[in-house]
């Protein structure tokens, strides 16, 4: 396809052809489209994911789908015009990951209902390691000492209270 520039054309009435230098036609190549595609017969993921963006797609969605080349990243698979699209992040919001682009990414409904039961576990399982940890901390950071494998922590004057029978506290332990 062959496209004059249309500003070497205006003011020049006067027999324009022969004054169109060579340098003033752009010859623009595109790539073989699809079949019928065409950015207004609704196949709204294909020319989103080719161009980058379309009038009736919202513009994260249409850059997302040219950056995952219009492929799902969870399986792998095209999106198809009938497909639910939906946005994840990447690194859950819950665990520290960021509203931001790169940490964006499009899956079907049904990959990102199975991402989000991989997120949750993730979620869990960061969450146990740093209750863990916090508790680990704390217990670096006073004086302890184990009744019946329970840990009994001591005050800041380094005594370790314990409760009679009759529920009566008393120091069963004081570290110096
Ligand atoms: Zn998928």
């Amino acid at each position: 396809m062959t496209v004059i520039n249309g500003h070497s054309l205006q003011g020049r009435k006067k027999n324009p052809l022969k004054l169109i230098k060579h340098s003033d036609i752009e010859i623009v190549r595109f790539v073989k489209v699809k079949g019928e595609a065409s950015p207004y017969n609704g196949d709204l993921v294909y020319w989103s994911t080719r161009m980058g963006k379309h009038p009736e797609m919202p513009v994260r969605t249409a850059l997302l789908l040219k950056k995952q080349k219009g492929k799902c990243t969870h399986c792998g698979l095209w999106f198809n015009e009938e497909d639910v699209i939906e946005l994840d992040h990447i690194i859950p919001q819950a665990i520290g990951g960021k509203n931001e682009y790169k940490n964006w990414q499009l899956l079907h409904r049904h990959c990102h209902d199975e991402k989000t039961k991989y997120d949750l576990r993730k979620i869990k399982e960061h969450n146990t390691q740093k209750r863990g940890e916090e508790l680990l901390k704390t217990w670096d950071n006073v004086n302890y000492i184990w009744v019946n494998d329970i840990p009994y922590m001591a005050d800041k004057q380094g005594q370790v209270w314990g409760r009679n029978a009759d529920g009566k506290e008393y120091v069963i332990y004081k570290f110096s």
